[in-house]
């Protein structure tokens, strides 16, 4: 099967390239193993909220020449501010063209969001859905706050989330209360614990009658707020939707937390993605996972995978982006660590004493979070030394940068994944062979 990209990886990074490259007219293929990162973020993107020395950032691309400074091989310093803003814009309009609206704060300032933990992270996208609280004053325009989950779901405790935005001085004037609606059905679904998760209490709540009967319950339990906050429980597709009926019925301006694991605002990013690689004509080999390939003359010549063994996939560009150690796109033994399908050279790796930080809520961050592969500026990582002329690397598999400290993990996944695919565009494009096959692609 010959391609003229193929993606290894399924992630943000993966799919943002995938997406560019079939809307450029790029016959591309994407292989995913297993579930992204997403099914277990907050939905919302990150692009920069602290530079490596520890400095709180509020305006993100205005910090890049910090960033350009401190850390000269982190992804962003590697592609350059225009690149990464135009990447960015291009995944807001490309989700908004698949009905996932994300936005950012005026003035190109971060936002915050309301973890459930009753914390705030700093991001630079979040979906329409989630409340955006400002920067400086994140109580703006609040007097009570209503917390709520529904009777019996375990993956979200108000109370804890009350217990600790309470301790924060800007909400000493805010009255934060909490309160648990039933759910119809709740009965049933109770009888297996495993059964009453988001994904499952989605689909109840997409019965529109049932949602009726949840509305009433809210409306008695809550009483006067000027922000419902409920736990991220509305489908992927519909989700925005369900909350604007539900707003409708019962008068509250309502906003979504992502709760623990499966996280819905994740998923529906990742679903959307996966939508429009589709319907782009792209091919989505989901559950394969690929095992190796072979090189030639400084290129990569044919991957294989577990259910292609014996038919290797071909293409003229390759693209890797298998995550960190979370997604396997890493592998870590006791003392070595490595990139488990190429065994691509990686950044330099310490001594495993100095892998991570005895305390684990260290203040500083655990070194291991910055190991990956290496690369050169345009992406290219090298094997034994030698650079690997169509094969490219992009997202958390990346070196040189740490996606949770620096609060820049989807904004490095979507710039780099964009980053790749240009190039692949234009090696394609220029091409002349490539291009007789594109009019014969047109003219079918
Ligand atoms: C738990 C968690 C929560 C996070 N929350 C946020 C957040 O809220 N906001 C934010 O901006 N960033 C967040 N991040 C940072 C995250 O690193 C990036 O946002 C981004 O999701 C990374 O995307 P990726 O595509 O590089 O990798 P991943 O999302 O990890 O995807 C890698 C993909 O490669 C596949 N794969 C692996 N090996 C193979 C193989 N051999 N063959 C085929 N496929 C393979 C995996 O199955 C997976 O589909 C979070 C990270 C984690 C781990």
């Amino acid at each position: 099967m010959k391609y003229d990209s193929i993606i290894i990886g399924g992630g943000v990074a993966g799919l943002s390239c995938a997406i560019r490259c079939a809307e450029a007219g790029l016959k591309t293929a994407v292989i995913a193993a297993g579930q992204s990162a997403l099914h277990f973020s907050s939905g919302s993107i990150d692009l920069l909220s602290r530079l490596p020395d520890g400095e709180l950032v509020t305006h993100p691309f205005a910090a890049f020449d910090a960033l350009q400074q401190q850390a000269p091989q982190h992804p962003y310093s590697k592609l350059g501010q225009v690149p990464v803003t135009t990447a960015l814009n291009w995944y807001q309009h490309m989700m908004s063209d698949c009905g996932v609206e994300l936005t950012a704060q005026p003035e190109a300032m971060n936002h915050l969001r309301l973890t459930p933990m009753g914390t705030f992270r700093a991001t630079w996208l979040s979906q329409q859905t989630v409340h955006q609280y400002p920067m400086y004053s994140p109580q703006q325009g609040l007097s009570r706050i209503a917390l709520v989950t529904l009777d019996g779901f375990r993956d979200f405790q108000p109370e804890l989330t009350a217990d600790n935005l309470s301790k924060l001085p800007q909400f000493s004037e805010v009255e934060i209360k909490t309160a648990a609606v039933e759910l119809p059905d709740f009965e049933i679904m109770q009888r297996n614990p495993c059964e009453f998760r988001s994904i499952d209490i989605s689909r109840v709540l997409r019965d529109e009658r049932k949602l009726h009967a949840f509305a009433k319950s809210m409306i008695q339990k809550v009483g006067k707020a000027d922000l419902v906050v409920l736990p991220s429980v509305f489908g992927n597709g519909d989700g925005a939707a369900t909350i604007k009926l539900l707003e409708g019925l019962t008068g509250f301006t309502i906003c979504e937390l992502p709760t623990m694991p499966p996280s819905l605002l994740g998923i529906r990013l990742e679903e959307a993605m996966k939508s429009r690689f589709k319907s782009l004509g792209g091919l989505l080999l989901s559950g394969d996972e690929v095992q190796k390939g072979e090189f030639e003359n400084g290129r990569l010549t044919k991957i294989y995978t577990r259910n292609h063994r014996d038919m290797p996939l071909v293409a003229d560009h390759y693209l890797l982006a298998t995550g960190s150690f979370f997604s396997h796109g890493m592998q870590a033994q006791r003392n070595s660590v490595r990139e488990p399908i190429f065994d691509l050279d990686l950044a330099d790796i310490a001594h495993r004493d100095h892998w991570y930080q005895e305390a684990f809520f260290s203040e500083q961050a655990h070194p291991f979070m910055k190991m990956g592969v290496k690369t050169s500026n345009q992406l290219r990582p090298t094997l034994k030394g030698e650079e690997i002329q169509n094969l490219y690397c992009a997202g958390a598999l990346l070196a040189h940068y740490d996606p949770v400290t620096e609060g820049c993990g989807s904004g490095v996944a979507i710039s780099t994944g964009h980053f790749v695919a240009e190039q692949m565009i234009a090696a394609h494009n220029a091409q002349p062979m490539a291009s007789t096959q594109k009019q014969e692609r047109t003219f079918a």
